[in-house]
């Protein structure tokens, strides 16, 4: 039996629409020779373009709509001179994240041996680790709204039981998910500063608990200065971590520094009922319109859609499309083949997007 998905699409801003295009292409050629499941597409507006022409960053139809469809597969959003008038960015990811609850900021950290990373790696030695970021309160809590004098600031960090419970069920449950898939050892590890601040010991005790859970998993902890510190001298040696909202962003961008740069960084924000896969990079305008922009970030979010849903929906097919996705950029990546300029290629947009699509549908991939 064939099951149906629908996915809200945000093409974004700048690059945005130049990458989400091979990907749609790629993820309807993939589901076209699949007898078990079924993409349908519908493109929403929103963004920064979409602002100045008619005022709204998101309207509310897109954000109703998005929050119906089985997942939402969004491309770089935003436009350095194009703002709202308190001179804040449109960032309908934002606005999706908060409406959503999307606690879970995803974020892999993966090269393959022999690719792309400014580390000296041991021959032979790939990177495949995960960073979860708690991503609605922690030090991000008062955004906006810290109190400051002319002699003060403050800022609240807020951690709370029912979030860190989702946070650490979720990153257990990836954890195991990896494992099954032969990605890890079922490790996760707790990144805090648990020694010096009692709001990390309490998020520390909170994740022990549900640890206690898990008892076929490994759980540890590690401080955040220390991981930063592992994270450059033996990132082959993590799993999963997982972190508040502050550290993990810190943490995450030291991640995507690892890699061969942002074009190859994707992202997840998830929550309990509904999840945004975008790349970690803008929009690039500096680049837009030239065909040169890196689609590899935008589809190795597309393959953490299809992992999210197939591990929802019990889709092994899916899991295994999500897999020959990466497996197929780690070929070009490692090869030098048919890569963008960012990547050291001469490969167009459009060149990169076929080159996936051809290795994973093996078939040639027409205009
Ligand atoms: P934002 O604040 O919206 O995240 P940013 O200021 O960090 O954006 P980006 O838009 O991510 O900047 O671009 C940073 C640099 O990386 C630019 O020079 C851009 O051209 C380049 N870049 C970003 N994404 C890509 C991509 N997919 N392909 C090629 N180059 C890219």
């Amino acid at each position: 039996m064939t099951s149906s998905f629908q996915i809200a699409v945000f093409e974004g801003d700048g690059i945005g629409p130049e990458i989400m295009a091979p990907t749609v292409k790629i993820l309807t050629a993939l589901a076209a020779q699949s007898d078990s499941y079924d993409l349908s597409f519908e493109h929403l507006p929103a963004g920064a373009a979409h602002y100045a022409k008619t005022g709204e960053g998101l309207p509310q139809m897109s954000l109703d709509k998005a929050g119906k469809a089985d997942a939402i597969l969004l491309s770089a959003m935003g436009l350095p001179d194009v703002r709202y008038a308190d001179g804040t960015e449109i960032s309908p990811q934002i606005d999706l994240r908060k409406a959503y609850n999307l606690f879970a900021g995803v974020r892999p950290v993966r090269v393959a041996a022999g690719g792309l990373t400014p580390l000296k790696m041991p021959a032979g030695q790939d990177i495949d680790f995960v960073l979860i970021r708690e991503s609605t309160e922690g030090l991000f809590y008062t955004q906006g709204t810290g109190e400051v004098t002319k002699d003060d600031a403050r800022e609240t960090l807020r951690i709370t039981r029912k979030t860190s419970e989702d946070l650490f069920k979720f990153a257990f449950n990836l954890a195991a998910d990896r494992k099954a898939q032969g990605r890890g050892p079922g490790r996760v590890t707790c990144v805090d500063k648990a020694n010096v601040f009692r709001a990390f010991a309490f998020f520390r005790g909170i994740f022990d608990e549900i640890a206690a859970h898990h008892p076929n998993l490994v759980a540890d902890h590690a401080y955040v200065d220390a991981t930063a510190l592992w994270m450059v001298q033996k990132p082959w040696d993590f799993d999963v971590l997982v972190t508040e909202n502050m550290f993990g962003d810190i943490l995450s961008d030291l991640g995507a520094g690892l890699m061969g740069g942002l074009g190859l960084a994707p992202s997840a924000d998830i929550g309990l009922h509904q999840a945004v896969f975008q790349p970690c990079h803008g929009s690039a305008p500096d680049i837009a319109g030239q065909g040169k922009a890196n689609p590899f970030a935008m589809i190795l979010s597309a393959a953490m859609m299809l992992d999210w849903l197939g591990l929802k929906h019990g889709h092994i097919q899916m899991i295994a499309d999500a897999e020959a996705l990466r497996t197929a950029i780690d070929h070009l990546v490692t090869s030098n083949t048919t890569v963008t300029a960012d990547l050291g290629g001469a490969a167009t947009t459009k060149q990169a997007g076929d080159a996936v699509q051809h290795i994973v549908t093996r078939q040639a991939v027409n205009a």
